[in-house]
């Protein structure tokens, strides 16, 4: 379970992202965090991937308090969590295919174990015939969908996805919130923060409205209602 504890945030600049935040979120749940821009959305994913520190509270991964961990826990604790971001951030020098094979490269995987995995998440993300292509050759949606086959391969506790459909066609958002809701079934933790109305309601799972650091509301099977 992931839980922030009265978590308030500000920044050297005197901005309180998030204010007095208690949440819990269970281990399979699938929660949109919606609000406008400067609400607080990424600033909260941010203190659960320890990049942000809370200025008080604290935010648990189970029994982990995240933010006690020692710099060589924190790099160990973030393999549980796969990222997605709505500019892609792909290497533009290398193949769909090594895309997803270096992200298991980095996390120490043996050939092996990339041989049979990479190829496996491709299918699974509808792209094992762009294995070869780089990034610059394909859409907006394919390049997305590489992006999550990178943040699953190495089978992550959680996703958390900032904007992932921001950049896309209704056609690709649909695609890429079909996938999500795959992964969700497979039992992955799904942290979406997005102002797309439209996906928040077809996906109809929980969803946190943030206004000004506060959240607002937490519908359990949710509309977005802004
Ligand atoms: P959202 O993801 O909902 O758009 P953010 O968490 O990015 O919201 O931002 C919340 C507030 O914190 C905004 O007012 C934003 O300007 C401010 N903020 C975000 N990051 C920083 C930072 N690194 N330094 C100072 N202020 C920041």
């Amino acid at each position: 379970m992931i839980l922030f504890e009265k978590v308030t945030k500000k920044y050297p600049n005197d901005t309180v992202a998030v204010r007095d935040v208690t949440l819990a979120i269970e281990p399979s749940e699938f929660v949109s965090i919606v609000g406008h821009s400067g609400a607080g959305k990424t600033t909260l994913t941010k203190m659960l991937l320890a990049e942000e520190r809370p200025t008080s509270g604290r935010v648990f991964f189970g029994s982990v308090d995240i933010h006690r961990l020692k710099k060589d826990e924190i790099h160990h604790f973030r393999r549980k969590i796969g990222t997605i971001f709505q500019d892609f951030r792909l290497l533009p020098q290398k193949t769909v295919y090594e895309n997803v094979a270096f992200a298991m490269e980095v996390s120490g995987k043996s050939d092996e174990e990339i041989m049979a995995d990479v190829p496996h998440v491709l299918d699974l993300v509808n792209l094992a015939d762009k294995a070869f292509n780089f990034p610059h050759e394909l859409s907006g949606g394919e390049k997305q969908r590489v992006a999550i086959a990178r943040a699953i391969v190495n089978q992550p506790d959680i996703i958390i996805a900032d904007e992932p459909t921001g950049n896309l066609d209704p056609v690709s958002t649909y695609e890429i919130v079909q996938i999500l809701r795959k992964i969700n079934e497979l039992g992955t933790t799904i942290i979406l923060a997005t102002h797309n109305k439209g996906v928040v309601d077809s996906i109809g799972r929980r969803v946190l409205t943030m206004e000004d650091g506060v959240v607002v509301r937490d519908d359990p099977s949710g509309k977005y209602s802004m």
